[in-house]
């Protein structure tokens, strides 16, 4: 029966979903009209009741009468302490999404993760938090400008997922500490519980995992992954903009860790009320702990950093050459950073003592080098990568939605950004002409004007592109 069952479904779904929904589930029974399949995650089943409960009832009703019901098996992975278990979750076949009332049963114990990142220890989990051990507290200098994260930060390290600081969000423009900040937390927290399992991933190694396990069908084993650890450090959720399946992953282990009382750690660009291109759900979740913010340090505090790191580095500069870099360059410390690394530089290659002259003629430069151009391929790949395309599609004479909507904005930006010709451009997207790119570029500047969310689109690549 669930094998007819599988074949009707797979004439009405895409392959590769069918491949890693439907080809993971075992069939257990029948008795009488009940139906019972086993599903290898709690998140399993949650993903099927919310995108496939209407085919999977047709389907099993069609097989087995109008009284079928289905009932899902499903195997818990439990990380420490309780014993794995298997919950029968009743679903009565009408009704929006099955109740959910579950029943522990005992089952023998499954625990099969095949895991890359995961070395099962004798006893527990042992796993690489990918903390950089040079972002700590110590070397964290505060400020008015980031003293309520670093305290709430603080807080949090010494009692994960019990304070209300959950998630605790930390948001600020780039270059001001947000990466330092919450790679500090994760190492307080190994440093005070040496047994949690922390991990801190970037939201962009976080969905190319998730698309890579999409096509190696490994996504259960990347879901329990994350959904066994005490605390997630994830960085720059605004990468997120635009990448609904990524983010409906990550809201149900954001749920599953949230309820189990773990810490849930995040930066991005924006306060979670300005972050555009994420769907609702998953911001209103980012809303429910604290936010805090991170401001361009004033004068004082940036002269403490640099000295800090000079210290750090066993290097004594001059004050009036701290204060006169820590004076001109204002707005970020990543590359108030990177002068004085250019400024140690050029001290060395010429020999020089670093005085105030060098200073004056180095920041020069610094400041005229921060213009690069922007290069068509460039706009091309940031495009592609928004919205989860593959480079080539754009370029190819497909007329799927998604397809030319990337290859309609990225000629628009090209035209705005670069100095490339409209042929030009016409012939870099797959050989066009250049009436097509004029009428892509008008497109662009309607939609704009008429959809919202198309414009936060935009203004998001915009905003990358700026960055670069
Ligand atoms: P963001 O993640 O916000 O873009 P980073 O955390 O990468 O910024 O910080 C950029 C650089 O500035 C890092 O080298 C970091 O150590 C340094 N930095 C930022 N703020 C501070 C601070 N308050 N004290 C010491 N170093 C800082
Ligand atoms: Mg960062």
């Amino acid at each position: 029966v669930w094998n007819n069952c599988l074949q009707v479904i797979k004439d009405n779904i895409p392959a590769r979903s069918f491949a890693t929904w439907f080809e993971p589930i075992k069939a257990l029974r029948i008795e009488g009209d009940v139906l019972t399949i086993q599903v290898p995650s709690l998140f399993f089943y949650e993903w099927l009741e919310e995108h496939y409960v209407n085919l999977l009832r047709k389907t099993v009703k069609q097989q087995l009468g109008e009284n079928a019901r289905l009932e899902y098996n499903i195997v818990v992975e439990k990380s420490s302490n309780s014993n794995p278990y298997t919950t029968n979750i009743p679903s009565n076949g009408n009704g929006a999404a099955g109740s959910k009332q579950s029943i522990p049963v005992p089952v023998a114990l499954n625990r099969d993760i095949k895991n890359p990142f995961v070395i099962p220890g004798l006893q527990k989990l042992q796993v690489n938090p990918q903390l950089n051990q040079n972002y700590t507290f110590d070397n964290f200098i505060e400020g008015d400008c980031n003293r309520l994260a670093r305290s709430a930060g603080y807080a949090v390290a010494q009692k994960p997922g019990g304070t209300s600081f959950n998630p605790l969000m930390v948001y600020g423009g780039v270059g001001l500490g947000k990466t330092h900040l919450v790679q500090a937390i994760g190492n307080e927290i190994k440093k005070n519980f040496p047994d949690k399992l922390v991990i801190y991933v970037s939201c962009e190694k976080f969905c190319q995992q998730f698309v890579d396990s999409l096509k190696n069908r490994t996504i259960n084993d990347f879901v329990n992954f994350y959904q066994v650890m005490d605390v997630i450090i994830m960085d720059d959720v605004h990468n997120f903009a635009g990448k609904e399946k990524t983010q409906d992953i990550f809201f149900h282990i954001f749920n599953h860790l949230h309820q189990s009382g773990k810490q849930v750690i995040l930066t991005s660009d924006q306060p979670p009320k300005d972050l555009s291109g994420l769907v609702e759900r998953l911001l209103s979740r980012f809303k429910w702990g604290l936010s805090a913010d991170m401001q361009i340090p004033d004068l004082e505090t940036r002269m403490a950093i640099l000295q800090k790191k000079m210290y750090s580095d066993g290097i004594e500069l001059p004050y009036e050459v701290v204060e006169y870099v820590a004076n001109n360059i204002d707005n970020n410390v990543r590359e108030l950073e990177g002068a004085m690394v250019s400024l140690l530089a050029q001290s060395t290659l010429n020999k020089k003592e670093i005085d105030l002259d060098l200073a004056k003629s180095m920041l020069k430069n610094f400041i005229k080098n921060s213009h690069k151009e922007i290069s068509i391929e460039y706009i091309q790949k940031l495009v592609c990568d928004y919205f989860e395309v593959p480079v080539e599609m754009v370029k190819s004479k497909t007329r799927k939605r998604e397809i030319v909507q990337a290859r309609q904005i990225s000629m628009y930006l090209a035209k705005s950004y670069t100095k490339t010709s409209l042929k030009s451009i016409g012939a870099f997207f797959g050989g066009r002409d250049h009436s097509t790119v004029i009428y892509a570029c008008q497109t662009v500047v309607d939609l704009i004007e008429t959809d919202k969310k198309f414009k936060s689109y935009v203004q998001d690549i915009q905003k990358k592109l700026k960055l670069s």
